[in-house]
C-alpha cells in the first residue's frame, strides 16, 4: 500500500476596508462608476509620488496581531516589476524581504483535536486595476481598484487535505470579519485565494513539483481544485513521472485545472527597493495602541460565551462561527434573559432556516428583537413550543410580528384546567377503545388520545398539563 501525503499552502489576498487608497487620497470603494476614483498616483503617471496611508498600516498590523505574527520594526516597500495591462506603472508596490508581519499561526478544529496552521508571512501591497473582458472581444480597464490596500497572507504547507483548507479559510475569513479590516467578500474580490500543492510519496521519498492554482473565487472551488490536483499528482507518481512546476487555472464548469503558464521565479520580478517611500519606523507604543483597540476575536468570544452564558464548547463554537450570528445571539440573550433558551432557538430554528435557504443571517427577515418577543411567549408558557415554531415560520415568511400572528390566529396556549377538562372528557367519551387499550398496557394509545386533544384545541393545549390530566382521569375512571 502506497502512502501519499498532500501538502497545501495558501496565498490569500485580502482588500482592506480603508477610507482611502494605499498611496493616494482617492476613495477606496467598490462598485463606483469605472475610472472615477483615480488620480495621477494610482494611474501611475510619471512624476506622481506615493504617500503611505496610516490606516492601511494599522489594519495590516491588526491582522498580524490577530494571527499571532511578529511585527517588523520598519516598513520597507519594494517594487515588483512585471508587465500587465492593469498595472500602469509596470511594477506593483509590494514587500519582498521584509514583510510587515512574520510567522504566526491560525488554529483549526479537527475531529482529532486542534491543529496549528503556521503562517510564513503577511505583507502589504497595492491592488492592480481590473480588466473587464466584454462579449464582443474587447477588454476594458477600470482603475478604481488600482492602489487599493491589500494584505497577502502566505501559509506554510501545513494543510494536508481539501477539508483542512476549507476549515482554515473559514476561520481566516471569520477572524478578519470580526476584526473589521475587510468585508472579505469573495464574490466582490475582496478575498482571493491561490493554492500551492504537491504530493509526497512517503515510502519512496519522492515528491512532485508544486503546482499553483490561481484565481479561485469560492471556497468550493478551492476544495474542488485541491481534490483534482491531488489526483493528478498521485497519478504522475504512480506512472513514474512528475508534474511540471507551473501555474494553472481552475475551470469551474468542468472541475478541472488547465495550464496557464510555466511558473515565474521570484527573480523574474526584479524586486528592488521602492525609493519613493521612505522606510517608516513602527514604535512599540503604536503596536500597543492598535492591540488595545482590537475587537474581540472568535476564540475569545467563544471562551466568554462558555463562561458568561454557561454554554458547552460545541454550542459556543457554533454561535461564534460568524460575527453576525454571535452578535445576534448576544442581543437576543440580553433581551430574553435566558441564555440556554436563546441558544436552542438560534442553533436549531434559525440556523436550519439559513441552511435550507442558503442565506446569510442579514438576508433573513428576523431581528433579535422580533425573535425575543416570540420567546417571551414561550418562556411565560403562553404559547407552546410547537406552536411557537409555526409562528416563527410565519414571521419569516410574512415579516409580521409574533404578537400579530398569535393574536390574529388566537394561538395562546390553553392552560385553563376547566377548559382542558371539558375537552379531555369529550375525548375519553368518544374513544373508549383507546382508553381500554391504555388500561391494558398499550402505551401507544395515550399518544393517540393526546393527538385527539391537540386536534380539538387546534394545537393550543398545554401539552404537559393535558397529559397529566388525561392520565389522572383515566385512572379514576
Ligand atoms: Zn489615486
Ligand atoms: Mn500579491
Amino acid at each position: 500500500m502506497m502512502s501519499y501525503k498532500t501538502l497545501v499552502g495558501l496565498e490569500i489576498h485580502v482588500e482592506l476596508m480603508t477610507e482611502r487608497k494605499m498611496f493616494c487620497n482617492c476613495k477606496n470603494e467598490f462598485g463606483a462608476m469605472p475610472n472615477t476614483n483615480v488620480c495621477p498616483v494610482c494611474l501611475g503617471l510619471p512624476g506622481a509620488l506615493p504617500v503611505m496611508d496610516k490606516e492601511a498600516v494599522e489594519y495590516a498590523i491588526m491582522a498580524g496581531l490577530a494571527f499571532n505574527c511578529e511585527i517588523e520594526k520598519t516598513i520597507i516597500m519594494d517594487r515588483k516589476s512585471y508587465f500587465y495591462p492593469d498595472l500602469t506603472k509596470g511594477y506593483q508596490i509590494s514587500q519582498s524581504d521584509f514583510p510587515l508581519c512574520k510567522g504566526g499561526f491560525l488554529e483549526i478544529d479537527l475531529d482529532e483535536g486542534p491543529k496549528k496552521i503556521r503562517l510564513e508571512r503577511i505583507h502589504i501591497e497595492e491592488d492592480t486595476g481590473k480588466q473587464i473582458h466584454t462579449e464582443n472581444g474587447t477588454t476594458l480597464l477600470d482603475f478604481n481598484r488600482s492602489g487599493v490596500p491589500l494584505i497577502e497572507i502566505v501559509t506554510k504547507p501545513d494543510i494536508n487535505s481539501s477539508e483542512e483548507a476549507r476549515l482554515f479559510l473559514e476561520k481566516l475569513k471569520n477572524t478578519i470579519k470580526y476584526l473589521g479590516v475587510s468585508d472579505v467578500k469573495m464574490e466582490e474580490g475582496s478575498l482571493r485565494c491561490d493554492v500551492n500543492i504537491n504530493v509526497i510519496d512517503e515510502e519512496r521519498n519522492i515528491r512532485t513539483n508544486i503546482s499553483e492554482i490561481k484565481n479561485l473565487n469560492s471556497f468550493k472551488s478551492v476544495v474542488k481544485a485541491i481534490e483534482y490536483e491531488q489526483k493528478r499528482h498521485i497519478e504522475a507518481l504512480e506512472n513514474g513521472s512528475n508534474t511540471d512546476k507551473e501555474t494553472r487555472r481552475f475551470n469551474e464548469l468542468t472541475g478541472e485545472t488547465i495550464l496557464m503558464r510555466k511558473k515565474f521565479q521570484a527573480s523574474d520580478y526584479r524586486y528592488q527597493f521602492e525609493a519613493d517611500l521612505t522606510p517608516i519606523e513602527i514604535k512599540e507604543e503604536w503596536i500597543n495602541e492598535i492591540r488595545t483597540a482590537m475587537p474581540e476575536l472568535p476564540d475569545q468570544k467563544k471562551r466568554r460565551f462558555m463562561k458568561d452564558y454557561k454554554l458547552n464548547e460545541y454550542d459556543a463554537s457554533i454561535l461564534t462561527q460568524s460575527k453576525e450570528l454571535s452578535f445576534f445571539y448576544e442581543e437576543l440573550t440580553d433581551l430574553v434573559n435566558d441564555a440556554k433558551l436563546a441558544a436552542n432557538w438560534v442553533m436549531t430554528d434559525v440556523l436550519r432556516r439559513l441552511k435550507e435557504e442558503d442565506k446569510e443571517l442579514s438576508q433573513l427577515n428576523l431581528t433579535p428583537k422580533a425573535l425575543a418577543e416570540l420567546l417571551d411567549y414561550v418562556k411565560s408558557g403562553k404559547v407552546n413550543n410547537n406552536t411557537a415554531k409555526k409562528v416563527l415560520r410565519e414571521m419569516l415568511e410574512t415579516g409580521e410580528s409574533a404578537k400579530n400572528i398569535i393574536d390574529k390566529q388566537g394561538l395562546i396556549q390553553i392552560n385553563d384546567e376547566e377548559e382542558l377538562s371539558r375537552v379531555i372528557d369529550e375525548v375519553i367519551k368518544d374513544n373508549q377503545q383507546s382508553v381500554e387499550d391504555f388500561k391494558n398496557g398499550k402505551d401507544r394509545a395515550l399518544g393517540y388520545l393526546m393527538g385527539q386533544i391537540m386536534k380539538k384545541t387546534k394545537g393550543k393545549a398545554n401539552p404537559n398539563t393535558a397529559n397529566k390530566m388525561l392520565i389522572d382521569k383515566i385512572n379514576k375512571n
